[in-house]
Order: C-alpha cells, then structure tokens, then sequence
C-alpha cells in the first residue's frame, strides 16, 4: 500500500471574507492512496482557526509510515495510528481516512453511504454562503445566488450587521442563516437575534468566542433561534457539554477529523437531543462529496464549498442549487476532471 500527499490549491471566485479575515485561494491537501491496482483519493482543509496549515498537514502526512501489512482495509488502525503521530492534524486525518473510505469503495464496489449503511434518499437542500461585503457587492452576490434555497450570511459584528441583513432583505425574501464565526458579545447576541428572528433567519451559528458556553446557556434561555455550535465543535467528547447551551452542533469531517468521527458525534448528538448540520470549509467536490454521503444523517446541510470555486479540479459537481446529488459511483464517487 503506498501513501502519498500533495498540495491542493483551489482559487475561489471571489474573496471570501469571514470575521477573522479574507482569502482567495484555500491551501488544501489530497491524499491518494494506492494498492492492488486502485487509487484512492481524499481531501482535507487545513484552518489556521486550529493551529493548522498546508505544509503542517503535509509534514505530518509524509511523516506516517503504517505498519508493513496494512491495507486500506486496516482504516481503523491507520487512522488511529496517524492520530496518534499527529493529533492536531485533524484536517490531514479526515484526508488519509476518505482517501481509504474511497478505496474501499472502489474495491466492494458501492459508494460511501452504503458502506456505511446510509439510506442515500433522505437528503436536506444546502444553504449558499454570502460572505461579508460591501453593501453593492454583497448585492450582486444575493442576485447570483438567487437559485439557492436557503442563503447563509456571514456576519462580523458591530453596525455593519443591520445593514448587511437589511440589504439582503432589499434583494430577497429566500430564508437565510446567519453565521456570526464567534464575533459576537453576548449583549450584542441578545440585541441581534430576536431582529434577525423578525426578518427570517432560521438559524445561527456560533455567535460567540468558543469556550463561553455559560455565556451561550444564558443566550439560549432567552433565543427565538436555535444555536449551533461550529467553532466549539469538535468530536464526539465535546456533545455532553455543547448540549448544555446549544441547539445543534455543525459536523466537518475536516474539522473533526474524519468520517468515523463525524459519525460517532451525530450518534452522541442525538442521544444528547441536538440537532446537526453538516458543515465544510471551501473544498473542492472531493472533500464535499465525503462530507453529502453523511447528509442523509442531518436536519441541514451546509455544502457549498466547492459552489464558491472557480477550478474544481473533481466532478461531478455534487451540490448544487437543486440540492445534493450523491454519486452513485462507489467510494467518494467523484474523479479528476483531467480523467
Ligand atoms: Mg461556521
């Protein structure tokens, strides 16, 4: 079995702009794992939000050497043993561990979802992201995204947020979510949600630092919208807590690291009573149709990761805005564009 990971650079669109700061281009990873003549592929997005980066995940990805013997078919033991060499790298984890997922689909022959036992039919639509512009720009975006079902509005804090929200309105009457990315008080929280509630937001995400949950308990008490926590989010030890001031928690297989992972936390969310989105950063359809084999477990999905690309370098395109398509091809179900 041979292991072997490279850069993944993907241009964006358009600048894509979150309270902590704007980029053009995401500095991903692919692994591709190769044996008895099948290659296997997976993808991982790095975030500096978590101590991580391209080269970090590549360093501790060309630094694992599994066991001789091991084959795809050991995901279990080679996933725990790259925990364990680099255990911050959960983007690079959730890379090698679709790469096996895809191979192993390849070889029995059936795509993820069935290897997991999913029923592929019960698929939510995914939101669209608007990222945080000025009022003229962020008009023409809500005008292009005007197919997408549900829209989701990044927001940074301060006055700047009323008329992000009231320009949206200007342009569109379509159900919106609002990711406030942490950068939020919690009277500021408190001011904001019942208004944003009165213009049709369904939900919000992550409204303050992570790591305030007592903070986040009180908001909840007094919030008309679920809260869901993205940025305190992170496996299947966190549930216990989160249940505590959350609604819901968003599940990335980059984030958390892998699809064992995400689908432990979904099984700990529901015994907890929360709901769960399926989240990405910006992938390419790759690491997105990873990610939709799970939608099926999920009350929303956020997948447009790949939407906001200019070069996707996998198809076919797995979200869109008529809603998910999960590949009927086995493994991932998706292929270099260049084959
Ligand atoms: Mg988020």
């Amino acid at each position: 079995m041979q292991i072997h990971a490279h850069p993944l650079d993907l241009h964006l669109q358009r600048p894509f702009t979150i309270s902590r700061g704007s980029r053009t281009v995401a500095h991903n990873v692919l692994v591709e794992v190769e044996h008895d003549g099948i290659r296997g592929r997976g993808e991982g997005a790095p975030n500096s939000r978590y101590g991580q980066s391209q080269e970090s995940a590549l360093s501790a990805l060309d630094a694992f050497r599994p066991s001789s013997g091991w084959t795809p078919y050991h995901l279990p033991e080679l996933v725990d043993a790259f925990s364990t060499l680099a255990p911050d790298q959960e983007a690079a984890r959730c890379a090698l561990e679709s790469a096996l997922w895809d191979w192993i689909g390849q070889a029995r022959r059936r795509p993820l979802c069935r290897l997991l036992a999913i029923d592929p039919h019960r698929l939510p639509p995914s939101s669209f992201t608007i990222s945080i512009d000025e009022p003229a720009q962020l008009a023409e975006r809500v005008r292009e995204a005007a197919d997408w079902p549900i829209l989701k509005l990044k927001l940074a804090g301060g006055e700047g947020d009323w008329a992000a929200v009231e320009e949206l309105r200007r342009w569109t009457d379509q159900p919106f979510r609002v990711d406030a990315n942490e950068a939020w008080s919690e009277e500021e929280a408190a001011e904001k949600i019942p208004w944003l509630a009165a213009q049709g937001c369904e939900l919000i995400e992550q409204p303050l630092p992570a790591g305030q949950l007592d903070a986040t308990a009180r908001l909840q008490e007094r919030s008309p919208l679920p809260l869901v926590a993205d940025e305190d989010a992170h496996g299947r030890e966190t549930i216990a807590d989160l249940a505590t001031a959350y609604d819901a928690v968003n599940v990335k297989l980059s984030k958390v690291g892998g699809v064992r992972e995400a689908v432990a936390m979904i099984h700990a969310a529901g015994e907890h009573g929360l709901d769960v989105m399926i989240g990405c950063f910006v992938e390419s359809s790759l690491g997105i149709a990873a990610a939709a084999h799970l939608t099926p477990l999920a009350r929303w999905a956020d997948l447009d990761g790949a939407a906001l690309l200019r070069d996707d370098p996998f198809s076919p395109a797995v979200v869109t805005p008529e809603g998910i398509h999960l590949p009927h091809e086995p493994g991932l179900g998706v292929r270099p564009r260049s084959i």
